[in-house]
């Protein structure tokens, strides 16, 4: 039997290699640095705001994302990664945090600790979706979420945290969008009034949207089709239908963000596309809009552990993605720090020096002290030609001669100087170095 992963008829590889499945990438060593820096500004920021990190499983019961995102959303309907296993439990990779926070929340009685919880977590997250650049089937984000308290202070942190990420990592130009949805007191006058808004305009609008009429109205206003645009524009805007606490609290949240001068685009049109939003809704845009563009989202969620059998707990939170960060970094040009590269690089000549090579970037690995040996048995100009590739910043000659007497010939790569010196003055030297400059010997 053949195992195929581009549908029935196609296998993965191309001439003969293997490929990464659709919609899957690997980040490449060269890249990797753009990740940790990224990764590394996400631990930072939300230890600053007091965000505790939680680790969950990569797959979780299909009725948790049925009930979480909704049945009627585009990632229940068509993207969910579902599969039966082996013991017959109906199982789908996560497509998104949430839900499984939640989860999380109140398997582990959260609601006896000091509300609101705050925790962040790192995932990998699975939607079969048609991949396009900023779009992929296996993405990752950084998911924060505030559990346990309804105070609009606590939304207040959650959009400032994201965007003070964001402008931390370097990214300049995006503006926050936001909009509150209303409640479930008075968001059914609203979508009332929407779906009567969209029944005089059936006719015009995509097929989608005819469907989504009759099953999740409020889908609607997050169309992409140009020719539902302007209808979308004149459609009823839900902070008209905000009932007084609704209205309230999207004061309170406002002023609070105003407080701290973040760049907020009031946006009445702003729906997310999960279900389970209430009140609060936002996005951060890059300067050029497109379809794929947000960096990242989120909103309030006060009815989601209800429907996740839970006592009712109000939520905030929001999901950033780590791939758009980094193509938004790249299209504005941000200078990444680079990821250190080896300090000694450890060339040899004969049997002899091989071993004292070996043994001298181990003394050094045990001082802390990146080292790497030549492997195989090039002429020693090879190896320091490969030395210079790696960026390494000083080369450790060892040859029969180093051997014989114990010594070795420490070279500064940039400058090119030469020392001898004896195996512990090496050692000791090298240590010395601060890793980030380019001291000479
Ligand atoms: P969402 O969970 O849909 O609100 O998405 C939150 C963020 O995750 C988005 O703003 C994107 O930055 C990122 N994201 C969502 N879906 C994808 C995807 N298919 N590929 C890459 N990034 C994604």
């Amino acid at each position: 039997m053949l195992y195929f992963c581009r549908g029935a008829s196609a296998p993965c590889c191309e001439d003969g290699v293997y490929q990464a499945p659709k919609g899957t990438q690997d980040v490449l060593p060269d890249d990797i640095g753009a990740w940790r820096y990224v990764e590394a500004a996400t631990h930072r920021l939300a230890g600053e705001f007091g965000f505790g990190e939680i680790r969950t499983p990569t797959f979780e019961e299909t009725a948790l994302f049925l009930k979480g995102v909704g049945e009627t959303t585009d990632i229940a309907e068509k993207e969910m990664y579902s599969f039966v296993d082996k013991g017959g439990a109906h199982l789908t990779l996560r497509p998104e945090a949430t839900a499984t926070l939640i989860r999380a929340y109140l398997q582990h009685g959260m609601h006896n600790r000091p509300q609101p919880v705050k925790l962040y977590t790192l995932i990998n997250a699975f939607r079969h979706d048609q991949p396009q650049a900023g779009r992929l089937r296996e993405f990752h984000q950084w998911n924060c979420e505030g559990i346990g308290e309804s105070d609009p202070l606590v939304d207040a942190e959650l959009v400032t945290l994201l965007w003070r990420l964001l402008e931390s990592v370097g990214l300049r130009d995006l503006s926050v969008q936001l909009n509150s949805i209303g409640d479930a007191a008075c968001r059914p006058q609203f979508i009332q009034a929407l779906t009567a808004y969209f029944e005089q305009h059936q006719a015009d609008l995509c097929a989608d949207d005819r469907r989504r009429l009759r099953t999740n109205p409020l889908r609607l206003l997050d169309c992409k089709v140009p020719t539902c645009q302007p209808i979308i524009a004149a459609a009823p805007r839900s902070v008209d239908y905000l009932c007084a606490a609704c209205d309230e609290h999207f004061a309170k949240l406002r002023g609070y963000l105003d407080d701290l001068d973040l760049p907020i685009t009031l946006n009445p049109r702003l729906v997310r596309g999960v279900d389970y939003y209430t009140r609060t809704v936002f996005e951060v845009w890059p300067p050029t809009v497109g379809g794929q563009s947000t960096l990242g989202g989120g909103g309030r969620y006060d009815g989601l552990a209800e429907l996740l059998g839970g006592k009712p707990t109000p939520g905030v939170g929001f999901a950033m993605g780590i791939e758009r960060v980094i193509l938004n970094l790249k299209a504005q040009q941000v200078a990444i720090p680079p990821l250190d590269a080896p300090t000694a690089f450890a060339v040899h000549k004969g049997e002899a020096g091989k071993r004292m090579a070996w043994r001298l970037a181990d003394r050094l690995r045990q001082a802390h002290v990146s080292a790497v040996v030549a492997a195989g048995d090039r002429s020693l100009k090879a190896q320091m030609r490969q030395a210079n590739t790696v960026g390494a910043r000083w080369a450790l000659i060892c040859g029969p001669d180093e051997a014989e007497s114990g010594t070795v010939q420490v070279k500064h790569l940039a400058s090119g100087e030469e020392q001898r010196l004896s195996l512990d003055a090496a050692v000791q030297r090298l240590s010395a170095q601060p890793a980030d400059t380019d001291s000479q010997p």
